[in-house]
């Protein structure tokens, strides 16, 4: 007897319905199984899958914020036409193999680095940074005084105490004449004279050079810091950042000192702390691809300065001007007339040696100022002015100590009222 007949007979009993729905699902379980891989070979069912992963992916971006352009994106947009033009005229260097690694804006800093409000005015941070040059020099041209008039010793305790200070022996010779000049004559008697006339003198001097950053006319204004390993390039860099970004500048740093393992850390670390931008490669690659990519980004993302860290020394000096040479060479090719500033970091602690650094680089770069870091921890401040004479660059920043907001722009009256303070 079959199915049907025993239903018919008995009429559907509830035994038989959960029988029937159990046969039902298991001949649906072996029917799906035979057919799935049939179905996945499709292109109906591939077409499906591509759908819903595209889907996907626009969920996915709704939720995060949209990332910045990176290098290879870029070429790809309406607006890169022209950079990939030029891009091609850069025939000597080879990208390929480069690993980019554009970076996302710092997200997440924690906390800003300093409050700005809470920032000590530039004029203390300046007096408190030159309290050891001061203290050495003019307590030392003071103390030579003490109750004595002008004479012919005195003038001898000066000129020692001037070039002690780093001044310059030219700066020294140059202002002992006028000091014997105006001793002759009665105009400088006594200390309070000398005082009045040694700070009219340099400020007079330190005047006349433009203490202004070259800005671009339009575009991002970029700024190649160069100078020799140690003597504050990074921190100064950080320091330049800070500064600009208060201002209300959007910055990218880019690390192009790939010499060193850690400098693109140290770098990364500082643009971290001040919220900025960096542009980075990997350790030992091509720095004027940095460099490139730097200017890349910034045109793309409308920022303002690029400031590009560089390596301080490398094999021979042959060396580090070819590659200042060609970093320089891939930035004006992107941006005509830039680098518009090329700093020279030089530490002031080395005093006099500062000079002869100053005078190396100048030689193997374009330098258009100085950033006379680490004033805070010499008594030698007086280089200033030894290098109006021997090298006559501006110095545009110094440096007055270890963070971000210890910098200040150079200001002739600032920086000499505080030397007498
Ligand atoms: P780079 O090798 O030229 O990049 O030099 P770094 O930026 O790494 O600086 C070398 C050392 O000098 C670090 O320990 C810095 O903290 C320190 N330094 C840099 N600028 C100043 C400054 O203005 N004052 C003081 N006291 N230290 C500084
Ligand atoms: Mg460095």
């Amino acid at each position: 007897m079959n199915l049907r007949a025993i239903l018919l007979a008995n009429g559907p009993q509830p035994v038989d319905v959960i029988i029937l729905i159990v046969v039902a699902g298991l001949a649906l379980l072996i029917v799906a199984a035979v057919a799935a891989p049939i179905l996945r070979k499709t292109k109906w069912f591939k077409a499906l899958q591509k759908k819903a992963a595209k889907r996907r992916e626009e969920t996915e971006r709704e939720r995060k914020p949209a990332a910045p352009p990176v290098k290879g994106g870029m070429r790809k947009g309406k607006k890169q036409t022209a950079l990939v033009d030029q891009e091609a005229e850069v025939e000597d260097i080879d990208w390929s193999d480069e690993e980019t690694a554009v970076e996302e804006p710092p997200k997440a800093v924690t906390e800003p680095f300093v409050k700005l409000e809470a920032k000590p005015s530039k004029a203390s941070l300046i007096e408190r940074g030159l309290s050891k040059t001061r203290k050495k020099m003019f307590t030392s041209i003071r103390s030579v005084f003490s109750g004595r008039q002008l004479d012919d010793e005195v003038i001898e305790e000066i000129r020692a105490s001037m070039l002690g200070a780093d001044m310059g022996p030219r700066f020294t010779e140059e202002v002992i004449e006028h000091i014997k000049e105006k001793w002759h004559t009665h105009e400088i008697t006594d200390y309070e004279h000398l005082e009045q006339y040694l700070k009219d003198y340099v400020k007079k001097d330190l005047k006349q050079w433009n203490l202004n950053v070259n800005w671009a006319e339009s575009g991002p204004t970029v700024i190649l810091v160069v100078g020799v390993n140690g003597s504050g390039k990074t921190t100064s860099i950080a320091k330049l950042a800070y500064q600009f970004k208060s201002e209300g500048m959007r910055v990218i740093v880019a690390a192009a000192d790939t010499f060193r393992a850690a400098a693109v850390d140290q770098l990364a670390i500082w643009a971290e702390r001040t919220g900025v931008e960096i542009i980075k490669h990997a350790h030992g690659s091509d720095p004027a691809a940095v460099a490139y990519d730097a200017v890349d980004a910034a045109t793309a993302r409308g920022a303002d300065v690029i400031i590009v860290d560089t390596a301080g020394r490398l094999h021979t000096q042959k060396n580090l001007m070819q590659e200042l040479d060609k970093i320089k060479r891939v930035i004006a090719k992107k941006i005509p007339g830039a680098p518009h500033e090329t700093i020279m970091v030089l530490d002031a602690t080395t005093g006099q040696n500062a000079i002869s650094q100053a005078k190396l680089f100048t030689s193997v770069a374009d330098v258009t100022s100085i950033f006379l870091a680490k004033l805070d921890g010499t008594a030698k401040g007086g280089v200033v002015i030894g290098m109006r004479e021997e090298i006559d660059i501006p110095v545009k920043f110094v440096g007055l100590g270890e963070t971000p907001e210890d910098i200040a722009p150079f200001d002739p009256d600032i920086f000499i009222d505080a030397l007498f303070e």
